[in-house]
């Protein structure tokens, strides 16, 4: 049965059949990407025009990269030295991405506050948000480094897509989130049927057991004071040394966050005129806050160390409104010297001991 005239926030019922036809439809007007298991998880790949591989039952969590990659791109040339080259890079190709999880959507926003909706207006970015279609779903099955419910947040998506589709029994309990959602769906009414109530109620039983999961997974990390405390009251403490011992300045964690957004700009000439690139930055590596003249206020390891939680936990939310993480874990699964995020804020609250403040000063 079709539907026509939905308005945003409408729940419709689509089966999997439905879903492989918008899917490759999709593939042949606008870059699709689709997380596919790989044999350390999920990555993002590319979905070629007619290709049958897309394989809309995914039950999984998050991808491995972070999407943030689509439209703030690790490397890109920001500044060109010829005036009939000076425009290029500024109309990205339509972007449509499937199976985008709720901490992605929350990496997103932030995202959008830094790059798009403030004073500067990075234009790549702007452009590329502006074209693309985001069909995000449920999480089913949380990763062990899952912790959205510490911070807040749930596993299954309540703002920042498109579509949201929710696995029930026979297909799809699927949420419209835009106006260019409903455009899709008013583009394949014969896919779409209005959801049952006994289909979202399905839905909303299996979202309640998957948010029961990953809070019993944390239960271990809980703390009784927020992490802005446990972070502030330790300030001058030695305890940062002790949790960024095992540390290599990989900067895995930076590029791996969906919210981490710092860059560098460098200059080259790779095929003879001259371009400014901005790239990815760590805050993690030595040199991110150099000045000029080669100072640096964090030139200890454990100093940007401190910065790195202080930033997404303490300074980030005063600044923006919102903390600079949203539990994803991907920091967690990265990281070769096995740090994780829980546990050092765990230990921060639990490890404080008063006589050390006074005794680093
Ligand atoms: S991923 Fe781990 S080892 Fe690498 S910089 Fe981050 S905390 Fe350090
Ligand atoms: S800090 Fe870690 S858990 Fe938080 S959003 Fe970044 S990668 Fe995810």
């Amino acid at each position: 049965m079709g539907v026509a005239g939905e308005q945003c926030g409408d729940v419709l019922f689509m089966e999997p059949g439905g879903l492989r036809d918008l899917l490759r439809g999709l593939a042949g007007e606008s870059a699709l990407l689709s997380p596919t298991r790989t044999e350390h998880g999920f990555d993002l790949i590319r979905v070629e025009p007619g290709e049958a591989a897309v394989d809309p039952p995914w039950n999984g969590a998050r991808t491995i990269p972070p999407l943030k990659g689509l439209w703030f791109r690790p490397a890109a040339v920001v500044a060109r030295s010829t005036p009939e080259t000076s425009g290029a890079g500024l109309d990205p190709a339509p972007i449509a991405v499937y199976g985008a999880r709720a901490c992605d959507l929350q990496g997103l926003a932030i995202l959008d506050r830094v790059l798009r909706d403030h004073v500067f207006r990075e234009p790549v970015y702007c452009a590329s948000r502006e074209r693309n279609l985001i069909i995000s779903g449920d999480c089913t099955e949380p990763a062990e480094s899952c912790f959205c419910t510490l911070l807040g947040g749930l596993p299954h998506p309540t703002a920042g897509f498109d579509l949201n589709l929710a696995p029930v029994s026979g297909g799809y309990v699927v949420e419209v989130g835009s106006a260019r959602g409903r455009a899709l769906v008013g583009q394949h009414t014969g896919r779409f049927a209005p959801a049952s109530s006994e289909q979202v109620e399905e839905r909303d039983r299996a979202r309640q057991q998957v948010e029961e999961r990953v809070r019993r997974q944390n239960e271990r990390f809980a703390t009784r004071e927020p992490f802005e405390r446990a972070i502030e009251k330790n300030l001058k403490t030695r305890i940062w040394g002790e949790v960024a011992a095992t540390c290599v300045e990989c900067g895995a964690c930076n590029l791996a966050c969906p919210t981490c957004h710092c860059f560098q700009l460098q200059d080259a000439a790779p095929s003879g005129a001259p371009l400014r690139f901005s790239l990815w930055d760590s805050c993690i590596s030595a040199g991110h806050a150099r000045m000029a003249g080669g100072g640096t206020p964090r030139l200890q390891l454990t100093e940007r160390f401190k910065n790195h939680y202080y930033h997404k936990f303490v300074s980030f939310p005063r600044n923006w409104g919102v903390t600079a993480c949203t539990g994803c874990g991907r920091c967690i699964d990265v990281c070769p010297g096995r740090i994780d995020k829980r546990s050092v804020l765990l230990q921060l609250e639990t490890r404080w001991i008063p006589s050390e403040v006074a005794e680093v000063e």
